[in-house]
């Protein structure tokens, strides 16, 4: 049987929470809404908590019309995609949830004629994705079969350093290959994301400018103005490098710095990734500032006289022949004056000064503007009107909302979701990858007197220094009043 004509089940461990109400089944319903859910597909919700299907339906109405892009109101889908969603009550330890859900899944193998393909998705506490897999691989749920696909998704964090990544990573393997994982990093499912590569390779002429020939250097930041709030409990474990470096700004990186892969695959893809990862040097303590946000010390959950930090801003290089000597600086932060993800390449400045009531010319850079104002934007030099040669700096810009319409960039999940029933695992991240990132990020980790800043502002002074020592300066977002 042609594997588009195999029913496909998504089963969902963890259907009582957060993500599977804001994320995960508002994305299914903008797929299905779009025509994209694969036909006849069923999703089965997995947690202890106990719903009839009628109320865990009601639950899920109200994330989809709360969070969806495409809500129920927009596209009148809703009775039909509600019938595709049951409810198994059961605990994550216990075989006898594996056994019903073994049951499920063979009565709707019997009355379609033929095995199903089977989405396993564990949006549950991160402890409980080996127990999860043990149990799958106990009641043989591991295998679909008959030429039917089985796989796992696996949420962040995927492990908290190297080793406990490592042995994750071991565990899952006993249970399920390699082929059939997918460990997400939303971030990859963004569309802006996506387009750092369609940027790069779809054009001819930046990619001859993308290396150390005309780049002075590369600044990417993940800034957020929600301070940790209700989530100190778990931060205090995580803090900004384990909540953002280690994951969302190292693909950034990767992204912005890897060669063209020899084809748009999964392994080409990811196999460039590594390499960069692999390259990746900082200098240790001198090249990284931590900042904790005033106030921080106050939150429920935060211990005290506690060293987490909530921002870093970290200098690096990547050792290789296009990138050699090109610093690139990652930050993040909680609290900052402003949320927004961008990419920003600053270039080197013209080798000879031809004006010269320009003393201050400034470089040309590029910023590639993530979120929230989903756009790219080239700074250069004009003429100012008028007598003499005086120079302003202007910009040249791509908005999608402008040039694609408002609304029209799905959301991550919606992407991710897809993918991984498509069995495309290029914008998931490898075993191999994620070890790498990790053993980035170890030698980081050791508490290190944050420096204070207050909430509202752009992080530590300390921060500032890191760039003013190469002669350079933060670019603060790609947001219209700045420009
Ligand atoms: P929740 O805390 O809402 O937990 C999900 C479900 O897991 C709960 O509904 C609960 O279901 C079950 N659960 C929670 N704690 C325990 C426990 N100690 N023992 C057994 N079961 C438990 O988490 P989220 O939905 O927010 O996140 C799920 C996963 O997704 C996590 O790994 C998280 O890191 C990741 N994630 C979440 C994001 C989000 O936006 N929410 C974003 C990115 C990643 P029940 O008690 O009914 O079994």
């Amino acid at each position: 049987m042609a594997e588009r004509e195999r029913t496909s089940t998504v089963v969902i461990f963890g259907a009582s929470g957060d993500l599977t109400q804001r994320k995960l089944v508002p994305a299914l319903h903008s797929l299905a809404c779009e025509g994209l859910l694969p036909e006849g597909v069923r999703i089965l919700g997995v947690a202890r908590s106990a719903y009839s299907d009628e109320a865990y339906r009601a639950r899920l109405y109200e994330g989809v019309e709360a969070y969806a892009r495409r809500t129920p109101q927009t596209c009148q889908l809703w009775g039909g995609f509600a019938d595709q969603h049951t409810y198994l009550q059961g605990s994550y330890d216990d075989p006898e949830t594996y056994r019903q859900l073994a049951v499920r899944l063979k009565v709707w193998d019997s009355a379609d004629g033929a095995p199903g393909n089977r989405l396993y998705y564990l949006a549950v506490p991160p402890a409980l994705y080996p127990v999860i897999a043990d149990h799958l691989g106990r009641a043989g749920l591991n295998r679909a079969g008959n030429g039917a696909w089985s796989r796992i998704v696996i949420e962040k964090p995927f492990g908290r350093d190297h080793a406990s990544a490592r042995a994750l990573n071991d565990h899952i393997h006993g249970v399920f290959d390699e082929a059939q994982i997918f460990r997400i990093d939303h971030y990859l499912g963004k569309e802006t994301v996506q387009n750092i590569l369609t940027f790069r390779f779809a054009n001819a002429i930046f990619e001859p400018l993308w290396s150390r020939s005309y780049i002075d250097h590369v600044q990417i930041s993940v800034a957020e103005s929600v301070v940790v709030g209700r989530r100190a409990g778990y931060y205090e474990g995580a803090g900004i490098l384990r909540d953002m470096v280690q994951n969302h700004l190292l693909q950034l990186l990767t992204l912005t710095a890897m060669e063209p892969p020899s084809a748009f695959n999964a392994q080409s893809l990811r196999d460039e990734k590594v390499k960069v990862l692999q390259a990746v040097r900082s200098s240790g303590p001198r090249d990284i500032v931590f900042g904790q946000y005033a106030g921080y010390l106050d939150e429920d959950g935060v211990a005290p006289g506690s060293q987490t930090p909530t921002y870093a801003a970290w200098r690096v290089f990547v050792d290789n022949w296009r990138w050699q000597g090109v610093p690139f600086y990652l930050r993040s932060g909680k609290g900052l004056r402003r949320k927004f993800t961008e990419i920003t390449l600053q270039f080197k400045r013209v080798p000879h000064l031809l004006f010269p009531e320009n003393e201050n010319l400034s470089p040309n850079h590029l910023s590639l503007c993530i979120q929230p104002d989903e756009s790219i934007h080239l700074t250069f030099e004009t003429k100012q009107p008028g007598a003499g040669m005086r120079t302003a700096p202007v910009h040249m810009g791509f908005s999608y909302a402008q040039d694609f319409g408002a609304g029209a960039l799905p959301e991550a999940y919606e992407r991710l979701l897809l993918d991984a029933m498509q069995g495309d695992a290029s914008l998931f991240t490898r075993a191999d990858e994620i070890e790498l990132a990790w053993q980035l990020i170890d030698p980081l980790t050791r508490p290190r007197d944050p420096q204070a800043y207050e909430v509202g502002s752009w992080g530590p002074a300390g921060a500032d220094a890191l760039l003013a020592e190469d002669g350079g300066a933060w670019h603060h977002g790609c947001a219209q009043e700045e420009r």
